[in-house]
């Protein structure tokens, strides 16, 4: 097959160029030749991207169908442009163990329309044994939910912390992972945590009626704390941070301030931290309620010249999906946390960033920060996840353009100056039951 006459984006920005695909993977890149035949994909005015890596997802399955499956989580994400998600381990029961996460891939694998990686989690109660056996199931990496705890019947984690009910076992904590760390060092796993202060949630706890009560509840104090003190402790242990979903101009400075001292760093911020404020909650409801919280302008802007200066290294959808029902409480104290966003995640980087440095932040960056050697770069041996984009088409997010279950999104209304046009996953169309579960290469045992 050969994709023809496409402005292509590789790892040394555009060229013109033709992709050769032979089989699943880019056999070569040859200047334009106008070929012609029955395997020719013309692409003429359009970009060539590769496929994204959304390594920040949460496809719901197993446990809670009502939200999401597998099946239409990885269908809005190849809609989207996404090729490879990487699906975070608070489903039910949660995946702190080894037969779990097993059973999750044999759950996951059938349904996937993407290729895809799994997360562990790490409870209070993991053990040394657990993190190892995880790593060598293929992990992509650890994830600890400071502030929230896990139910011991069920396995289920949950958006508060323990209370003395005897069946809550109490959050990870920055304890948990000094515990862990020589097991977590061995994995060389990227690790990740909620970042925000579970003890400075605790402090400010407030009645919450109006977005504003949500945001002196949920202060940016907890995320610089927790971004500064998770820091100090992968600088100390030596272990691989990856900083997830940073929010605010807090966090940010905390990072900055992370830099030299812990040697192998990398944040990820969301579109929604780079397109929405406080100011949008009148229009959106609680559709725009997630955790971390929107913040003001100020963090917005801080976070948009953050990633244009190349301070942040991908960019993840956090998509979150929900019933309309738990989206749309009346009480916003009960609405729950979350929006869909893996289909939004391409075009609001291209939109933000453009062509060149979209594809590091959703492409080559996170291939390679969690060891996927076969994707991430539009180069000869590398895996045929192809994106085509219109430049000159537009997409306007709407309910009904959502292939998430949950069809009410944080960014919709967003009109962005692109359209995705077609994509290949190992040089087919994404399809269910085609995509393949991806271990992380090259990043010590498993
Ligand atoms: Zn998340």
């Amino acid at each position: 097959m050969i994709v023809a006459g496409g402005k292509v984006y590789t790892p040394d920005g555009p060229r013109e160029v033709d992709v050769h695909i032979d089989g699943e993977r880019i056999a070569r890149l040859q200047l334009w030749s106008s070929p012609t035949g029955p395997d020719v994909v013309d692409a003429s005015g359009l970009w060539v991207l590769p496929g994204a890596v959304d390594a920040h997802v949460h496809g719901r399955d197993p446990g809670f169908p009502e939200k999401e499956t597998f099946q239409t989580l990885t269908a809005a994400a190849a809609a989207g442009g996404v090729t490879t998600v990487l699906d975070m381990p608070n489903t039910l029961p949660g995946v702190a163990m080894r037969e779990i996460f097993e059973a999750k891939r044999r759950a996951v694998e059938t349904k996937a329309v993407v290729d895809f990686g799994l997360w562990a989690l790490l409870r209070s109660s993991s053990t040394e044994d657990d993190v190892r056996e995880l790593a060598a199931a293929g992990a992509s990496g650890f994830k600890a939910y400071l502030g929230y705890a896990v139910r011991r019947s069920t396995g289920q984690v949950l958006y508060s912390p323990a209370t003395l009910d005897p069946d809550l076992e109490p959050p990870a904590s920055y304890g948990t992972i000094a515990r862990l760390a020589p097991a977590l060092r061995a994995a060389g796993r990227p690790l990740a945590v909620h970042a925000e202060d579970p003890s400075i949630l605790l402090s400010t706890m407030t009645r919450i009626e109006t977005y504003a009560d949500l945001l002196e509840s949920r202060p940016d104090l907890a995320e610089g704390v927790a971004v500064a003190a998770v820091g100090e402790l992968a600088g100390r242990l030596g272990l691989r941070l990856h900083v997830v979903h940073l929010a605010s101009r807090a966090g940010l400075e905390a990072l900055r301030r992370l830099r030299g001292a812990v040697v192998e760093l990398s944040a990820e911020t969301c579109p929604q931290y780079l397109y929405l404020s406080e100011a949008d909650y009148a229009r959106l409801g609680p559709v725009m309620k997630m955790y971390p919280l929107v913040r003001g302008v100020a963090d917005r802007e801080a976070l948009v010249a953050a990633l244009k200066a190349g301070e942040i290294d991908t960019v993840g959808s956090d998509h979150a999906p929900h019933t309309d029902y738990e989206k749309l409480h009346p009480q916003l104290a009960e609405a729950h946390a979350g929006s869909p966003g893996v289909q939004t995640l391409l075009l609001s980087c291209l939109q933000l960033a453009g062509p060149e440095l979209a594809a590091r932040l959703t492409a080559e960056n996170p291939a390679r920060i969690f060891g996927l050697a076969s994707k991430g770069r539009i180069e000869p041996g590398r895996d045929a996840d192809l994106v085509l984009v219109d430049p000159t088409a537009k997409t306007l997010v709407t309910p009904e353009w959502q292939r998430s279950k949950q069809r009410l999104a944080a960014l919709d209304g967003q009109e962005f100056d692109y359209a995705i046009r077609s994509v290949l996953l190992r040089g087919a169309p994404p399809a269910e039951s085609r995509g393949q579960f991806l271990a992380p290469a090259g990043l010590g045992p498993g």
